[in-house]
């Protein structure tokens, strides 16, 4: 690898790396990217919805519009026919109990809330769900198809090389052993198993995820549902459904446990017909304080970090990327918000 001809190397080939090589290649930078290509990340696992309400209480996601809009118009920017990314859908929540809906009601007619959450409707409508008291309604909701992204960017800009980082600027490229030179800026987008390098130690609890595809015809293919388990529409009779999540447990390979909970708790609570027809798993790359973070890694000079997506990549990553290629290409500060965390 000839380093003097770079203006910028990006080590990881996920959701995070692909927008930062588009970023920088946009701006007339010459990028490498690169790779380990071992077939597993968050970003092929992950069913990339926007969700602006989480969680048991229904909270609205931190910074969401700020997060939101800037997402929108970067997927747009880099969509095309032969790589669609944006898939407008809604989601309907189970609500399995009456404190479940109580809690509902209560974000009504409520700033942010209203923009997106209605009235609990009766589930008559999808008679197929199992121990369902209503049904809640988020609309608009995003699907972004994160393998698409990637997918894009090699298009315009070529896939990523083959190399895997060994230390901060320590390379195995082809099996040969090459260190980047000071001078050359470097940016780790290697989600959570960064945490394996040069024992860095970074404020990261990462943590294991899983998920099957199946196919099935008595799914809607319009709406996610949300019941117990997530079932995401991918187009066609083919559906994603999970997740089975493990802290313990960070090999990256799906596991027959996974299969058996997923379909088991998919047993109990929908009553359709399906067939498996995949499983995938990855591992989430989360901070500590669920929060992303860019910028320059302490003790690395001229080595920078984009990491602490988490459950939230898909909404999260355009504009943090945008910060860090602003700080790269302009000078511009990070906001103290999206600064690493204290380890
Ligand atoms: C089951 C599951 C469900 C999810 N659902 C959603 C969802 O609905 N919505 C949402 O927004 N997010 C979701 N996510 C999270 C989302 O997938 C992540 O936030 C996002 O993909 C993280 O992207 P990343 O680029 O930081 O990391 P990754 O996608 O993990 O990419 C890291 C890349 O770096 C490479 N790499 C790693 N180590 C090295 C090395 N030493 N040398 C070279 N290359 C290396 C890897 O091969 C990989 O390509 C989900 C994740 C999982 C696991």
């Amino acid at each position: 690898m000839n380093w003097d001809e770079l203006d910028l190397v990006v080590i990881g080939g996920g959701l995070a790396g692909a927008l930062t090589v588009d970023r920088m290649s946009s701006s007339g930078k010459r990028v490498a990217w690169f790779d380990r290509h071992s077939g597993s990340s968050s970003t092929l696992t992950g069913a990339g919805i926007m969700n602006p309400i989480t969680g048991r209480k229904f909270v609205y996601s931190w910074l969401f519009d700020r997060f939101e809009a800037h997402a929108l118009q970067t997927y747009q920017d880099l969509q095309s026919d032969l790589h669609p990314i944006l898939h407008r859908l809604c989601i309907l929540k189970g609500l399995a109990t009456p404190g479940d809906v109580n809690n509902w009601c209560l974000r009504l007619g409520e700033a942010p809330f209203d923009r997106y959450m209605q009235e609990p409707q009766s589930p008559e409508g999808l008679s197929f769900l199992r121990e369902v008291h209503q049904l809640g309604l988020i609309d608009p909701v995003y699907r972004v198809d994160m393998a698409n992204v990637v997918e894009s960017v090699a298009a315009k800009w070529g896939r990523p090389h083959h190399g895997i980082l060994m230390g901060a600027r320590q390379m195995d490229i082809k099996g040969k052993s090459e260190r980047i030179p000071d001078h050359v800026p470097v940016v780790l987008a290697t989600g959570s198993p960064v945490q394996k390098v040069d024992r860095l130690d970074l404020p990261l609890t990462p943590y294991q995820g899983q998920a099957l595809l199946i196919s099935s015809m008595d799914l809607p293919s319009d709406r996610i549902i949300h019941h117990k388990l997530k079932v995401v529409p991918y187009g066609g009779d083919t559906f994603w459904v999970g997740t089975f999540d493990q802290w313990d447990d960070l090999s990256e390979q799906p596991t027959d446990e996974g299969h058996h909970v997923i379909t088991e708790t998919l047993n109990r609570y929908f009553d359709i017909n399906y067939e498996v027809i995949g499983q995938v798993s990855g591992i989430r790359p989360a901070s500590r304080t669920r929060r992303p973070f860019v910028g320059e890694l302490p003790g690395n000079p001229q080595t920078f970090i984009i990491n602490g997506l988490g459950t939230k990549g898909a909404s999260l990553a355009p504009l943090m990327v945008k910060t860090l290629c602003d700080f790269l290409l302009l000078g511009v500060e990070i906001p103290n918000e999206f600064m690493m965390p204290a380890g």
